[in-house]
């Protein structure tokens, strides 16, 4: 055991969980590390913010999903320093020192400067914060039942989500839909239909990482859906009692950001070369340039690949996973290791029910087949049987009946999400 090398993986998300299977037959010993006891589909993360689907469907206990492996050991704990120098972290509950580290302690959104929004504009990256979010939206359903004065009442209907990319139109189209069909007949002061589902874009265009005609079909499915796109129109203040939109202001007490990327904060600890999002640039073999034995992998690294960035996505987090476990094999074993290439197999964004866009290296779909593609894939991409089975008969659920099941409201109050 002594002579064994120590893999050390920082974050048990896409690229650190990866990693640490492909090191299965690998003769090292691993320890990986996070900060929460599971790994979360992220993709499948507005499901439960927009009570669709409840939180073991989409995620699992990471001990659970490596029970079956002895030369791993999962460790609950967060890291606070990395010492490249002296080869050891520092966490809140000791100190580890490792042979090889790979860091893949991926990113979140950003306020662009202005962090005193996220307490009236919640963002989405873990399970506590899709409560939150669920929360605040069932919550003003129910406020604006309760309020009798008409405006009040339509500023607790009208929703604004800032940012359209993946996950900006996911809530919008989603929560276009509770509000025509699953709340419908619900409540007796109230049309819940009388929402206002608002998303708002700075950029000239929605899901601008898909092709330009996508774009525009992403766009037209929303409005269908019932929803006002605002592209071109920055946020420039929120509170609780409202946004400004383009220099106008709409009165809301429930904005939903999903805008910007910011890198984990340990990418600085590790260059000081990082790109405006804080990610870590690396090697070709996903290395840091002094370091060979420190791998930055997922979202924390920036990658170019033919001379365009790989994406901030799963897929590309699971190849560098997978990638860096051959590269330690290859060194212990004396080989030099294939720099890193990552193969795009194409872009999906669901937009509501039957509502959809796919890029497939070129052939574009959209609508009902994008959708089916979209589902099919997702429910094949999430790990376990038994979650597959539960989403699939979530999804088959809400399909045939317009209802979402979680609709449950209890935890945090949105409000107290800096506490
Ligand atoms: C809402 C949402 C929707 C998305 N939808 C899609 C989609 O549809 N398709 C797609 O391909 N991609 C999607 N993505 C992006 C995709 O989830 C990421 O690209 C992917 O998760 C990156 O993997 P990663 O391993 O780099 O980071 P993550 O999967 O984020 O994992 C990072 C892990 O590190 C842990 N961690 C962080 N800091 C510390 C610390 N200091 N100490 C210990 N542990 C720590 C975290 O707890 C987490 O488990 C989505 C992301 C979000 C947030």
């Amino acid at each position: 055991m002594a002579d064994t090398p120590h893999v050390l993986i920082i974050g048990g998300g896409f690229g650190g969980l990866w990693a640490a299977r492909a090191l299965a037959r690998t003769p090292v010993h691993i320890t990986l590390v996070d900060r929460s006891n599971h790994h979360l589909f992220q993709p499948l993360l507005y499901q439960v913010a927009t009570a669709g689907l409840s939180a073991p469907d989409i995620a699992a206990p990471l001990r659970h999903l490596l029970r079956g492996q002895q030369n791993v050991e999962v460790r609950l704990d967060e890291v606070r320093t990395i010492d490249t120098a002296t080869r050891r972290v520092m966490l809140d509950g000791g100190t580890l020192d490792y042979d090889f580290l790979i860091v893949a302690t991926g990113a979140t959104h950003t306020y662009f400067g202005h962090d005193d929004w996220a307490r009236d504009a919640p963002g989405l990256k873990t399970l506590d914060d899709a409560f939150v979010m669920r929360r605040k939206v069932l919550e003003a359903f129910e406020a604006a039942e309760r309020e009798s004065d008409p405006a009040a009442r339509s500023s607790w209907l009208e929703f604004v989500i800032v940012g359209a990319g993946p996950t900006g139109v996911e809530l919008a189209g989603t929560l276009a839909e509770i509000a025509r069909h699953t709340l419908r007949d619900e409540f007796r002061h109230i049309d819940p239909r009388d929402a206002r589902i608002h998303l708002v874009e700075a950029g000239p265009r929605v899901l601008p990482s898909m092709p330009e005609s996508l774009s525009a079909s992403a766009k037209r499915q929303l409005e269908k859906l019932g929803v006002e796109v605002h592209l071109g129109e920055a946020v420039t203040a929120v509170d609780d009692v409202g946004v400004e939109v383009g220099g106008r202001r709409i009165a809301t007490h429930s904005v939903l950001w999903a805008a910007g990327v910011a890198a984990s904060p340990l990418g600085r600890q590790l260059s000081d070369h990082c790109d405006r999002a804080g990610r870590v640039p690396v090697q070709p073999d996903l290395s840091l340039p002094d370091h060979p034995e420190v791998f930055v992998i997922g979202d924390l690294a920036t990658v170019t690949q033919d001379g365009k960035p790989v994406p901030g996505i799963a897929p590309a987090a699971k190849q560098m996973g997978a990638y860096v476990a051959t590269v330690i094999r290859d060194r212990i074993a004396g080989r030099t290791p294939k720099p890193f290439r990552y193969h795009d197999y194409g872009n999906l964004a669901t937009i509501g029910r039957m509502a959809a866009v796919v890029d497939l290296r070129g052939l574009h779909l959209s609508g009902l087949i994008a959708w089916w593609f979209w589902l099919i894939a997702h429910v094949f991409f999430l790990i376990g049987f038994r979650n597959r089975l539960t989403v699939l008969i979530d999804w088959a659920w809400s399909y045939w009946t317009y209802k979402r099941h979680a609709r449950i409201i209890f935890g945090r109050r949105p409000r107290d999400t800096t506490g």
